[in-house]
Order: structure tokens, then C-alpha cells, then sequence
């Protein structure tokens, strides 16, 4: 018997002998040797690992073994750690899939000022210091109507500032119909705490009428609140003051009214078929002294929180401390640039703005993307049935679940487990992300840019396999 035999782990290389190994040698291009010699490492601490819990029974690896184990370590670490996936969910605005894809002019804003440097807060060509929310408040005010806008990182700390700046250590009056939780992370009530704003409930869940905020003004009150209830709706029975009441009391009492109106429509729903999406320019019309929204709802922007109205309120915002906190950096400011420069042309907007897109599609351009998908996979591996069915797909995002609108899918009935097919989508190059339903895969088409459908056939065919 040799000494390896009885010692598996003396026939191992040394983490040199194994970073000089010839097949990495292509490796040194791109990583240092620090970096090759640390994944070696690794590689030979897993396999000490496994031949001590093997009781010495297995042989031990061959160099070249190791060295191919070293060269997926290395190829691991290389990739991204967040790559773009394919949404066939049929969720328009997915959160847990980043919300709004970007318009390609937004995408090339980015591209522009992030490598390079920006003048966020320059002045050119004065060469005197600027403020960096002036540089999209021009078209927020166009958009909106709104005297003035500031910017912050999204929509609940645009909520968080305005609270804070208008209403800390005082009340504020908001309907009990509309203390929201949108996606588990965002209850208003807990936000409310957080800026210091003491929460005064008024009304019932169903009805609260504008003499309830009437009624509930006092010394202590720092501001009315409206909120879009995004996700929900309260049928039968029901009641709410409208934006314009609530700004006809505030008037008379001296109070600011704040309007939170959740997704934030700049241009008029009504020609998708989503009437009572509030629009942020009727908000502004009927008074209300701030109205916040979110950038990557119906807007189809970066992350971010636009807070439109009064000059002099938003001017008391950007003066908070907090504002230095929440505060967005120069790639949101160029890609909300673009984004508002696209809504601006609302005749364009539709080619322009991927969600736009994507709402607008209509079912026969959906119906023969569908079939085209359909027939690429005919007969490939575990596809045992590939059909195309009409469906409902959502807004998402904070909008109305209950809100749909006709889809198209293509309905995969596989061989095997379909969460186990759904899976190996999920794990996929690039990643889709189905729906299961009933026994089937769905890849929904209208959440899937159309540039992704020759990808998105390679991967469903790269699953069946
Ligand atoms: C979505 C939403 C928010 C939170 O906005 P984020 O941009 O996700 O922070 C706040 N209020 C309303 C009414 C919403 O719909």
C-alpha cells in the first residue's frame, strides 16, 4: 500500500500547483492570480471536506478533475449578480421582477452618465453649483401642472418626507378606508410612524365622508391625506371625499392637503381601458397643495418618488435634512429624464414605453406571437401539449388585482412535474418566469417583449430537453 491510500488527501495538489494547472491558464487574461489561487483554495477545502465526511472510502480527485471544478467556481464568480429575465407571468408592473422595463432612451440616458461623470449639481456652463432636482422639475411641472417637483428614492419616502416636513409631532387626517398595505412592505400606518406624523383615523372602511376631516381638524392637525387604495377596491356601500372637498376644507382651515395617488398616470388611462386610474394632473387642477406618485408604475421609470405642488411646500421639502438621505443619484435622474420626455408626446409614447406597449398590444398580435411560440416547440422533449389559450393579464404593481385585462398564453401541458419544467425555466439562460396554474405552464406573451420571443422559444426547448 502507497501513502495515499492510507492519506487520500496527500495525493491532492498544493493550491499553487493546482492555480498553475495549464487548462486555467486562459483565466489569467481575466482574473488575478490572487483571485485564481483563492478559488483553487476553495476547491481543495470542498474536497477535503468530502473525502474526510467519505471516511477515506472515495479516491481522490484527479488534478484535472480539480482544475474543472476551479474553472466553474471562477466562471460562477464572473457572471452577474443580477441578470435581465424574461416576464411571461403576465404581470405588467411586477415588483419582484423590478417593476417597469425602461424605455431605450432611458436606457441610453443610463448608458451616457454612468460611466462617465455628470452634472448633477453644476451649473454648466456657469460653472456654479446646481441643484440636482432642477434638472427634471421643468418637465415634471409640464407634466403635472404643478408649480414646482422635487424627486426622492420612491414613492413611500416620497410619502415619509412630505409627512415629516408638513405634519411631525401633529396629526394627520387620513380615511380609515385608506390605511393600505401595498406588497407586504409598504403599510402606511407604520410609515406614518416613522415620520413622526401621528395618525388620526377618520370615517369607517366604507365610508367617510369630507365632514369627517372637517370635523377632525384641530390645533394638532398638520395635514389632510388622501391615498389611492392601488390594490383594492371596497364595493357596494361606499363613500369617500373627493380630492377637491378635501382641498375646499383644508382652504378654509389653513391646512395642507397631501395626495398620494399611488401608481401615477400622467397621461389619461381611459384609452387602455383603466378609467379610474387617478391622474396626477387632475390632483394638481382640483388643488391639492402635494401630490406624490411612484416612478416605476404607470409612469415606466426608474425607482423613484415624485412629489409635485406648491412652490413653497416643495421648497420647504428639499430643505429637510432628510432629503440628503433619500435623495436619487444621477443614473435615476438621466433614465426619469427620459421617461418624461417620452410622455410628453403621448401620440409616441405608446411605441416608445415598453408597458405602453405591452398594455396596448392587441390580441392578435399577441395571438400570433403566441402561435409562432407554440409551433417552435411542437414535439420538443417533455412538451406533451402546446396550445394557445386567452387569458387575463394584470397591471400589478400596487393596481387593481381585481383589474384585468384579455391576454394570451401559450399553455405547456408537460411530461413530468410542471413546478420541476417551471423550475428549470426559472434556472434557465436567460431565466423565465411562467405562471402555474392548473396543471399547465403559462408563458403569458404580453408581458414578454417582443425582441425576447427567439430567446424565450431557445429556453422553453432548453427546459424540454
Ligand atoms: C405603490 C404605492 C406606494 C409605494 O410606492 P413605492 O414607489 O413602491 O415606494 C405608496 N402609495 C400608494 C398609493 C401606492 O400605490
Amino acid at each position: 500500500m502507497t501513502d495515499t491510500t492510507k492519506n487520500p488527501f496527500r495525493a491532492l495538489p498544493s493550491v499553487n500547483e493546482l492555480a498553475d494547472d495549464a487548462s486555467l491558464q486562459a483565466w489569467s487574461a481575466k482574473v488575478s492570480r490572487g483571485r485564481m489561487v483563492e478559488a483553487a483554495r476553495q476547491v481543495l477545502d470542498a474536497v477535503r471536506r468530502e473525502l474526510t465526511a467519505d471516511n477515506g472510502q472515495a479516491s481522490p480527485p484527479t488534478q484535472t478533475d480539480l482544475a474543472q471544478r476551479v474553472d466553474r467556481v471562477l466562471n460562477l464568480e464572473s457572471q452577474p449578480v443580477l441578470q435581465s429575465v424574461i416576464n411571461a407571468t403576465g404581470i405588467i408592473i411586477h415588483t419582484g421582477l423590478g417593476r417597469s422595463p425602461l424605455a431605450a432612451k432611458a436606457v441610453d440616458a443610463i448608458a451616457d452618465v454612468a460611466g462617465h461623470y455628470a452634472p448633477v449639481e453644476l451649473d454648466l456652463p456657469e460653472g456654479a453649483r446646481g441643484k440636482r432636482n432642477a434638472i427634471v422639475r421643468p418637465l415634471l411641472c409640464e407634466l403635472t401642472g404643478a408649480e414646482s417637483a422635487t424627486v426622492v428614492n420612491n414613492n413611500a419616502a416620497a410619502l415619509m418626507i412630505v409627512l415629516h416636513t408638513l405634519a411631525k409631532d401633529r396629526e394627520v387626517i387620513v380615511s380609515r378606508g385608506e390605511l393600505i398595505e401595498i406588497g407586504g412592505s409598504f403599510r402606511l400606518p407604520d410609515v406614518m410612524a416613522n415620520s413622526g406624523a401621528a395618525l388620526r383615523e377618520v370615517g369607517t372602511t366604507n365610508k367617510t365622508r369630507a365632514s369627517d376631516y372637517a370635523a377632525a381638524i384641530g390645533e394638532q392637525t398638520g395635514a389632510l391625506l388622501k391615498v389611492h387604495p392601488s390594490n383594492y377596491r371596497i364595493e357596494g356601500f361606499t363613500q369617500s371625499a373627493s380630492i377637491a372637498s378635501l382641498v375646499e376644507i383644508g382652504r378654509e382651515r389653513g391646512v395642507p392637503v397631501i395626495d398620494d395617488v399611488g401608481s401615477g398616470a400622467l397621461v389619461d388611462f381611459s384609452k387602455f381601458g383603466l378609467e379610474d386610474e387617478p391622474y396626477a394632473r387632475q390632483s394638481v387642477d382640483a388643488g391639492a397643495d402635494v401630490v406624490l406618485f411612484s416612478g416605476d408604475k404607470l409612469l415606466g421609470g426608474p425607482q423613484a418618488g415624485i412629489i409635485v405642488g406648491k412652490r413653497d411646500i416643495i421648497e420647504r421639502i428639499e430643505k429637510n435634512p432628510l432629503m440628503r438621505a433619500l435623495r436619487v443619484d444621477k443614473i435615476t435622474l438621466a433614465a426619469l429624464g427620459a421617461t418624461l420626455q417620452i410622455h410628453r408626446d403621448v401620440e409616441r409614447s405608446t411605441e416608445q414605453l415598453p408597458i405602453f406597449a405591452m398594455m396596448h398590444a392587441s390580441m392578435d398580435v399577441l395571438e400570433t406571437r403566441a402561435r409562432a411560440i407554440t409551433e417552435a416547440l411542437a414535439g420538443v422533449g417533455t412538451i406533451a401539449q402546446a396550445t394557445v389559450e386567452q387569458t387575463t393579464c394584470y397591471l400589478g404593481g400596487g393596481s387593481l388585482p381585481t383589474r384585468g385585462m384579455p391576454s394570451v398564453a401559450v399553455r405547456l401541458v408537460v411530461s413530468g412535474s410542471e413546478d420541476e419544467f417551471a423550475h428549470r425555466l426559472r434556472g434557465g439562460k436567460p431565466a423565465v418566469v411562467p405562471r402555474v396554474q392548473d396543471g399547465a405552464v403559462w408563458i403569458e406573451v404580453r408581458t414578454v417583449l417582443p425582441q425576447e420571443d427567439a430567446k424565450l422559444i431557445d429556453a422553453l426547448r432548453a427546459a424540454a430537453k
